[in-house]
């Protein structure tokens, strides 16, 4: 089969590789008929190389026809459409019990302390081959896969796969007050979703940040306030707060994470900013044009005294220096990680008609063959030519 694969910083390629065949008695193969391009594609595709190794099968988010089933499968069967969930999660151990599917036992990894293996995401999770390809072997058959109906095109069901539920996630561990405000930094795939999923449930005022045109302009089309961050630059944190009655915004979403401006930072100028105060540190980082962690800097100034960071971009490192001065002192609350995608299936599948109130039908910007991926990974790095979400089809 053709699957697109990972050979170096960003170089990735359209090759032949072996079908995927069943492993276990439970697996099923899926013909993937369509498969998004993710910015957590862009961390591996950036400045994760070395946990990659040349020929990774990269890609999370697929949606196809099941082609195969295991002898033990009995919930599916041949023929049937399904969303694949990015946590592979078995669906009944203590974790994915709590709905805490991201942190599944039965597929921890522990190589590097990380949770629940992923489809896509190389040896840092588990070493899973991912979905964009022409076919998958998803395990779990019985409890992974989301069955959906044929009909309506792939664009109403395949963001269940990360999209919808890490922003409806997002959204929840943002613990928005009823008419409340929210800021979401990041308007990406996962910041414009979780913005619109916010005024859907009732935010009373969305702030989005990011800094390319056409992101804000779709994110203002939802109705929410949009500022560009490059034109507020540092004071930002006073525009929001004169949109709140100078208390800033009761939550904030990071939809941003790590965001590597320039090489990779040294970890030791990491722990050396770590010992300093807030301020300092945060100057020294400034000057060396370290902005790793620009938005969670940005999340904090810009939550209220009192309110809620919910940090859905992802990060990575232990040596992060954080302002824990400041935030103590303001008592936020910090809440984080992986989109538990099968906890929100229920929720999010009823809002998934043909009244479209999330605009899923119409959220990808390109639709591209399968061989044309690197072009897509190139052009959503740079954030070109419009492009938002890409659904790839092989
Ligand atoms: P993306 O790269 O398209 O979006 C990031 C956006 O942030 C861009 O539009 C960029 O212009 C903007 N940005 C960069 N620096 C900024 C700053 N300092 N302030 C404001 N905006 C800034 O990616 P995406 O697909 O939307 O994903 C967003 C993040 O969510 C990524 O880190 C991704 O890995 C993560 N993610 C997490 C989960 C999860 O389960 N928690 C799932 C999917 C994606
Ligand atoms: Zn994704
Ligand atoms: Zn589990």
């Amino acid at each position: 089969m053709r699957a697109l694969t990972y050979q170096g910083k960003r170089d990735v390629r359209v090759e032949t590789v072996p079908d995927p065949r069943i492993q276990d008695p439970t697996d099923v193969i899926v013909k993937i008929t369509s498969t998004g391009v993710c910015g957590s594609d862009l961390h591996l595709y950036e400045v994760l190389g070395p946990y990659l190794d040349p020929g990774d099968i990269l890609g999370h988010e697929p949606m196809g026809v099941v082609e195969e089933v295991g002898a033990e499968v009995t919930a599916l069967a041949p023929g049937d459409r399904v969303v694949i969930p990015f946590n592979v999660s078995c669906g009944h151990c203590f974790m994915c019990d709590q709905g805490l599917h991201s942190q599944c036992e039965t597929t921890q990894v522990h190589a590097y302390g990380t949770g629940a293996a992923l489809f896509g995401y190389t040896k840092l999770y588990g070493q899973v081959p991912g979905g964009q390809a022409e076919y998958l072997r998803v395990p779990f058959g019985n409890t992974l896969p989301v069955k959906v109906p044929h009909g309506p095109p792939d664009d109403r069901f395949v963001y269940l796969s990360d999209v919808l539920p890490t922003a409806w996630q997002a959204v929840e561990y943002a613990d928005i007050p009823p008419g409340g405000s929210v800021t979401v930094l990041g308007l990406g795939p996962i910041g414009a979703m979780a913005a619109r999923i916010a005024l859907h449930r009732g935010a009373g005022l969305v702030v989005g940040v990011d800094r390319v045109p056409e992101r804000l302009d779709r994110v203002s089309s939802y109705g929410a306030t949009c500022l560009d961050q490059r034109r507020h630059g540092k004071d930002l944190g006073d525009a929001v707060r004169d949109l709140t009655d100078g208390r800033g915004t009761d939550a904030v979403i990071d939809a941003v994470g790590m965001e590597a401006h320039g090489a990779p930072v040294a970890k030791a100028a990491h722990t050396a900013v770590g010992l300093l105060p807030d301020a300092v540190g945060r100057r020294l980082m400034e000057t060396a044009g370290i902005d790793r962690l620009a938005a969670l800097h940005t999340a904090i100034d810009v939550v209220r005294r009192g309110g809620t960071i919910s940090v859905v971009g992802v990060y990575g490192g232990s040596a992060d220096p954080m302002p824990m001065l400041t935030m103590f002192d303001k008592q936020i609350q910090l809440r984080m990680g992986q989109a538990n995608v099968k906890r929100w299936v229920d929720d999010l599948l009823p809002l998934l008609g043909d009244d479209d109130p999330l605009g899923v039908d119409t959220f990808a910007t390109h639709r591209m063959p399968l061989e044309e991926g690197p072009r897509a990974y190139e052009t959503f790095q740079k954030k070109a030519d419009g492009m938002i979400k890409t659904l790839l089809v092989p």
